[in-house]
């Protein structure tokens, strides 16, 4: 049995709802997988008094997981590639026009903008592929890349199909990024797992990849 009540609740000056089930549990849990509310599961013997005390005691912490979960808002009027930020104009009917003070790109659809990542993500790949071609311990003449906007990983591999793909939104952050993902991949070609002995192939590859991959956890994936 559980039962189901939700409580809007004041942490460090935000109002939030919380939403208190009971569960059967030892102890209690705080979930922030659910926009714009926290669930609570609460553990067998515990009061929703109780529970609103302890919430109270970590207002401050768990104001800052409930805004760090939030999806992030959109905005049309930033376009960012490689980290490079440019204003994004609507122009005529579907037009996109992504300008910076070098110049203006302007794309002729939503479609045409999707192609257009495709080829920057294509063209940034080639680049990558010709500075890791002679690292001595993966082939990679005979590899297929593909990207699309994925929401759980930055990219995956198919050891037997030598096939790497890759999350499309790596264009809109810094190419350190992407390199470090495609490093990653490529060395999954030799160890499937993340083991001792991946960690070390990818160190020889991309020596300086553990502050990258510390910053890459950061990046929101949308
Ligand atoms: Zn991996």
């Amino acid at each position: 049995m559980s039962s189901t009540r939700v409580k809007t609740l004041t942490c460090d000056g935000l109002e939030i709802p919380f939403r208190f089930i009971k569960k059967n549990n030892k102890y209690s849990y705080f979930y922030f997988n659910e926009p714009g509310i926290i669930k609570v599961h609460m553990a067998k013997r515990t009061s929703i008094r109780q529970m609103i005390r302890h919430i109270e005691q970590q207002q401050t912490t768990l104001k800052k997981r409930f805004i760090d979960a939030q999806p992030l808002p959109k905005d049309d009027s930033i376009y960012r590639l490689f980290g490079k930020t440019y204003t994004r104009l609507n122009g005529e009917g579907d037009t996109v026009i992504i300008n910076d003070n070098d110049g203006s790109i302007t794309i002729p659809s939503d479609h045409a903008l999707k192609q257009f990542e495709q080829t920057q993500m294509m063209r940034a790949i080639t680049h990558l592929e010709e500075k890791y071609q002679n690292n001595g311990v993966i082939k990679l003449s005979d590899i297929t890349y593909n990207a699309s906007y994925m929401i759980s990983r930055y990219g995956s591999c198919h050891k037997q199909k030598r096939k790497i793909h890759l999350n499309l939104q790596l264009i809109h952050e810094d190419m350190i990024y992407l390199e470090y993902v495609f490093c990653h991949e490529i060395c999954h070609l030799k160890v499937a797992n993340h083991s001792k002995a991946f960690y070390a192939l990818l160190q020889s590859i991309f020596p300086e990849y553990k502050p990258v991959r510390k910053a890459l956890k950061k990046i929101r994936l949308r």
